[in-house]
C-alpha cells in the first residue's frame, strides 16, 4: 500500500512561502548591477525564485546539527574500531562570494562505548553545509560536533571541494579540488591510528 501520496509536497510548500518585498527588490538590484533588465520575462519570476531557493541554500540556520547525535547505540558488541562515511556529497556556499561549494566529506570516529546510526553524520554535514561556509570551518565544525556530543576517542574528518569563487571568477582554476583535514583524539595524537584512518579514506 502506497501511503506517500497522502504526504505534503515539500516542493508544493517551498513553491508557497512568500518571500518578502525587500528580499525580492535586493535580488533585482543584483541582477540590474549586473547588466540585466529585471523587467524581462525570463526574469520576472526570479526575484522569488531566488529567495525561496536562499532559504533552502541556508537551511542549516534552522537547525542545531547536535540533534542528530543525541540518539545512540550503546549495544555496539564490543566493537571498537573505527566507523567511517566515505565520500558524502554534500552543496555549500561560500560566505565571501555566495558562490557554490560543491564537494565530498569523509568522516570517521573511534567509538568509546555508543555509536550513532550511520546516517546521522551526513545529517550533520549537511546542518553545517546548509551555511554560508568557510571550508576551514565546515571541516572543523563537523569534527567539533561529533566529538562533543559522542564523546569518541578520536575524530577524523576530510573534506576535498571545489569553490564556484575559483572556477568561475578570479583565476578560474577548474578541477581543483580544495583539501581540508581535522583530526582530533587518537588521530591527532598517535601517528599509526592517523595513518590507518586515512588509508580506511584511500587518502594515504
Ligand atoms: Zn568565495
Amino acid at each position: 500500500m502506497n501511503f506517500m501520496h497522502k504526504l505534503p509536497d515539500p516542493d508544493q510548500i517551498k513553491e508557497k512561502m512568500s518571500v518578502p518585498d525587500e528580499v525580492q527588490e535586493a535580488v533585482r538590484v543584483l541582477l540590474r548591477w549586473s547588466g540585466d533588465d529585471p523587467d524581462r520575462e525570463g526574469l520576472v519570476d526570479t526575484p522569488s525564485r531566488v529567495g525561496r531557493a536562499w532559504k533552502e541554500y541556508c537551511s542549516g540556520y534552522e537547525e542545531d546539527p547536535a540533534t542528530h547525535l543525541q540518539c545512540t547505540f550503546e549495544e555496539v558488541e564490543g566493537y571498537d574500531e573505527v566507523v567511517l562515511l566515505r565520500d558524502i556529497p554534500f552543496h555549500s556556499h561560500c560566505e565571501h562570494h555566495l558562490a557554490p561549494i560543491v564537494g565530498r566529506a569523509s568522516i570517521a570516529y573511534l567509538p568509546t562505548d555508543r555509536v550513532a546510526g550511520i546516517s546521522k553524520l551526513a545529517r550533520v554535514l549537511q546542518g553545517f553545509a546548509h551555511r554560508l561556509q568557510i571550508q576551514e570551518r565546515l571541516t572543523s565544525q563537523v569534527a567539533h560536533c561529533i566529538w562533543e556530543n559522542l564523546n569518541p576517542q578520536g575524530v577524523a574528518v576530510v573534506v576535498k571541494a571545489q569553490h564556484g569563487c575559483m572556477t568561475g571568477r578570479g583565476v578560474r582554476t577548474h578541477g581543483v579540488d580544495m583539501v581540508t583535514s581535522k583530526m582530533l583524539g587518537c588521530f591527532r595524537d598517535d601517528p599509526a591510528s592517523r595513518k590507518e584512518v586515512l588509508a580506511l579514506m584511500g587518502r594515504a
